[in-house]
């Protein structure tokens, strides 16, 4: 079975993972009790002259629901392969409760890596592939009796035990991998894409039981995605890497609503960028001259941003169109961001309607609207003016 099973490298480093010892919770150190359940200190990863992973930092807590979020090829596997030990790092640490797990195996490690392509054995059954790395791992007959039916409840498998992987569905293959993955108990997933080859409905239902499934054991899950829409509904906090960096962690809400960088702004859902220069400051209220969208006024409660090349960013749901502009009474007249423009573009998308407002400048400015009616009364025509108008809390400054 071993020279089967070392067909490809992903398959080789499964059985070396399924192969470990059940993984045994090490005792709480009082002394260790500040530290996070995994740190990840200044890791580089280099293949050739790509930095596939440079100079990841960061600190992930027990029971916590993180996803590591990017584009493609940005390096998010390689810090995944590093953490389940499939790579060795070239700079830097990764400690596990504290210890440094660079000279661990990777079946050593109480940490378990399912893979992209399930890598399910095609010969053996739902209940024997669940079962494969608790037997290897020499446990009692009995037991792994036991284990299997609890996590086949667990995925919600029952009654398929006895299926090979090529009959099921591609969404019931994802459990077997998850029941297989979780069977030992690690205390560290790492799911690598595990839900990218299933459709959009049945990864949005698997999304929910993936986040029951990690609170009911109250392990710690890192996920890997693409899909931005995904990280945020799984996860407590989402790392967001870029060209092998680690550019914001934060909750999926910061990250939306405070955005770290233009790139973040840009690449975590859809907004709109006023490029302009710092013209007055008072108190927390800084007013930017963009070329495109006029004078902005833009509160900003964090440190004073220091250039004074900077983008105005606002998302395209806090922008608000009317036919005359928002009712203003002379006290808050100036609080409110207004410009005036014409519909040049529509899309209709069931619960919410986008609309491209051209500004006198020529530029765009996208607004989404949620359809809170069934008919179309709030609706906006091609070639309507309209007043779009925001508040200054809405709107986020980045530096260039
Ligand atoms: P992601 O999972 O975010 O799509 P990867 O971690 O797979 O990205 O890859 C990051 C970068 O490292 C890419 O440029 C990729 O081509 C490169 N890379 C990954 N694995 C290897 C390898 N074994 N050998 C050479 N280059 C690799
Ligand atoms: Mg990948």
């Amino acid at each position: 079975m071993a020279e089967e099973l070392a067909e490809t490298d992903d398959k080789a480093e499964e059985q070396g993972a399924l192969a470990a010892e059940p993984a045994r919770p090490e005792p709480p150190l009082p002394a260790l009790l500040a530290m996070p359940l995994l740190r990840i200190e200044g890791v580089v990863k280099k293949f050739g002259g790509v930095r596939a992973v440079d100079g990841a930092l960061l600190d992930i807590n027990a029971g916590e629901f993180f996803a590591l979020l990017g584009p493609s090829g940005c390096g998010k596997t390689t810090l995944l392969r590093m953490l389940a030990g499939f790579e060795t790092p070239d700079e830097g640490r990764i400690l596990l409760n504290g210890r440094d797990i660079a000279q661990v195996l990777p079946h050593e490690r109480p940490v378990n890596m399912m893979f992209q392509n399930y890598a399910l054995f095609p010969h053996l059954s739902v209940r024997d592939n669940i079962a494969f790395g608790l037997k290897r791992a020499g446990m009692p007959r009995a037991e792994i009796k036991a284990r299997v039916a609890e996590m086949v409840e667990l995925v919600k498998l029952k009654g398929l035990e006895k299926r090979k992987p090529d009959q099921l569905s591609g969404g019931q293959r994802q459990r077997v991998a998850l029941a297989r993955s979780l069977a030992r108990r690690p205390q560290l997933l790492l799911l690598d894409e595990p839900l990218a080859a299933l459709d959009k409905k049945l990864r949005e239902s698997t999304q929910v039981e993936l986040m029951e499934v990690q609170r009911r054991l109250g392990m710690t899950f890192i996920i890997v995605t693409h899909d931005q829409e995904e990280a945020m509904t799984v996860a407590d906090r989402i790392g967001v890497m870029n060209a092998g960096r680690l550019e914001q962690v934060a909750s999926p809400r910061e990250l939306y609503e405070a955005p770290g960088s233009r790139w973040i702004a840009e690449f975590v859902g859809d907004i709109n960028l006023f490029e302009g220069n710092m013209q007055s400051r008072e108190l927390n209220r800084l007013t930017i001259a963009t070329r495109d969208a006029g004078a902005l006024a833009v509160a900003e409660p964090r440190n004073p941003v220091g250039k004074t090349d900077v983008a105005v960013a606002i998302r395209p749901e806090k922008v608000k169109l009317s036919r005359r502009g928002p009712v203003v009474d002379a006290i808050n007249a100036h609080a409110v961001n207004r410009l005036e423009g014409v519909v040049a573009d529509v899309g209709y998308l069931g619960g919410t309607t986008t609309y491209k407002v051209k500004l006198a400048s020529g530029a765009m400015l996208r607004c989404s609207m949620a359809n809170t009616t069934r008919l179309d009364v709030d609706a906006y025509g091609l070639g309507q003016h309209v007043v779009a108008w925001f508040t200054p809390d809405d709107c986020v400054v980045l530096e260039q």
